[in-house]
């Protein structure tokens, strides 16, 4: 098709730089085949470890076919196609979000997005700080640090949500520009009460930034009160300043795509700049003259584009993935409360189901923390080491008080325990799940078995 394309420019010399002999080709090509065999299993559901997926074929076959082309989005002379496909995209995750207006664009990935949110957080009020909760993605204190703001962390109530009362401690002070709340968070997948925090902020003239990274597809289901969730949080998002959204999550995408919204349009002046390289070709509007980052894949915006032209943003379209995804979760909590080889660190809000092993105790002795970590670790290695039937999982670290403020009957021997954590973001775990538990559950209670000093 680029061919077809190009044929119209005429004829020219290809250039014997570049040529490569094809043997020298499948040598090479056979050597990289080899080392991708280090790899986990992604796309399988015996991988129920970190939220990552392989991108849908449509993400595929747009990423390369625009990838051909190397459009370049940061100027729409880089890429004109692409760069109308990005703003119909950006479009429809605003809609998805409910957002009345927007200006935004796509980003190479969630931290870059975070970080354009929090610089305009960082225009809008100078001088003024970032509020986030202990449990929100460490990029934000990482981020006040790069732009020179002071960042206050909120602690987090006894389900990993943003604590009010602290909050508007915090607030309190004068000192807080900006409310970062998550809807979702990394760890957990909790989503934070943005109806109230927005409430708050707004009675201390503060600011909200609501970082979907990993929750925000399920602004989908969230707004209409589907898959048992509270419409309000995620209703609520509207109202906010800017949101984030990563459609390398659950979007289907592959790596490199990011989002960035904000519902008031006038948030696009702060990245005013008057550059001599790039320039207007007409009066539209330039994704560059409202981000931060200048080279940008208009593969990124084709891969994404095509997706949503066949699984839309709504309930029959990425619902039906979503909703998988969260009965999984739902089906896999219950199946965790009468399992006396494994017990739910708590509810999961979105798809994130966190756990951990009981190893048995002597009679009359306490479950520790020390000994929860060591058999999550030992979970984890079991199922990662098993050459027959393994099982790809992740761990978390759980302070201590937070730990037993869900489960006050743990011993805290420790300053933590590591979890487990598995992110349900493939909707193939609905129909794997009594595979995938029973298999965990037989390394869990083998484990103790073998565990130094497991009651016998
Ligand atoms: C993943 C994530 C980020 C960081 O995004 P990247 O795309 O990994 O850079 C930020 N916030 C939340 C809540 C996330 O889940």
């Amino acid at each position: 098709m680029a061919e077809r394309w190009g044929g119209q420019f005429g004829p020219y010399r290809a250039h014997p730089a570049h040529r490569v002999g094809s043997e020298a080709f499948a040598e090479a090509f056979g050597r990289l085949a080899k080392r991708m065999d280090d790899n986990y299993p992604f796309f399988h559901p015996r991988y129920a470890g970190q939220m990552v997926k392989p991108p849908h074929p449509a993400a595929v076959v747009g990423y390369l076919t625009a990838m051909l082309f190397n459009p370049n989005n940061h100027a729409a002379e880089g890429g004109p196609a692409t760069t109308e496909m990005e703003k119909e995209a950006v479009a429809d995750l605003a809609a998805m979000f409910g957002l009345p207006a927007h200006v935004g664009h796509l980003t190479t990935s969630g931290t870059m997005a975070n970080l354009e949110a929090l610089y305009v957080a960082r225009q809008v009020h100078p001088g003024r700080g970032v509020a986030f909760s202990s449990e929100c993605h460490y990029t934000h204190e990482r981020m006040c640090h790069v732009l020179g703001m002071e960042g206050h962390r909120v602690p987090a109530d006894g389900h990993g949500r943003i604590d009010l009362g602290a909050l508007e401690e915090a607030l309190r002070g004068g000192r807080i520009g900006t409310v970062v709340v998550t809807t979702g968070t990394t760890g957990l997948g909790t989503v934070d009460p943005v109806h109230e925090v927005l409430e708050l902020a707004r009675r201390y003239g503060a600011r909200v930034h609501v970082d979907a990274a990993y929750g925000g597809f399920y602004a989908i289901l969230g707004r209409a009160g589907l898959g048992g969730l509270d419409p309000r949080p995620w209703r609520a998002i509207a109202a906010c300043d800017s949101v984030v959204v990563d459609p390398h999550k659950h979007g289907l995408q592959p790596y490199g795509c990011g989002a960035v919204l904000f519902p008031d349009p006038r948030a696009g002046r702060h990245f005013a700049h008057d550059s001599p390289y790039t320039y207007f070709t007409d009066s539209d509007l330039h994704l560059g003259e409202i981000s931060l980052e200048c080279s940008r894949a208009g593969a990124a915006a084709a891969a994404l584009w095509l997706t949503l032209q066949l699984l839309p943003l709504t309930r029959e379209g990425f619902g039906r993935i979503l909703s998988a995804n969260r009965r999984a979760a739902l089906a896999w909590a219950d199946l965790l409360r009468t399992s006396p080889d494994l017990r739910l660190y708590q509810s999961p809000d979105l798809d994130i189901v966190t756990y951990f092993p009981t190893p048995p105790v002597e009679p009359s002795a306490a479950l520790t923390l020390s000994a929860v970590d060591a058999a999550s670790q030992r979970l984890l290695r079991a199922g990662m080491d098993a050459t027959q039937d393994p099982v790809f999982l992740s761990v978390l670290r759980a302070e201590a008080a937070a730990f037993t403020a869900r489960h006050p009957d743990v011993a805290a021997d420790a300053p933590a325990a590591r979890i487990v954590r598995s992110v349900l973001i493939k909707p193939e775990s609905e129909h794997y799940l009594p595979t995938l538990h029973s298999r965990i559950t037989e390394l869990a209670a083998s484990g103790a078995q073998h565990a130094p000093g497991a009651a016998a």
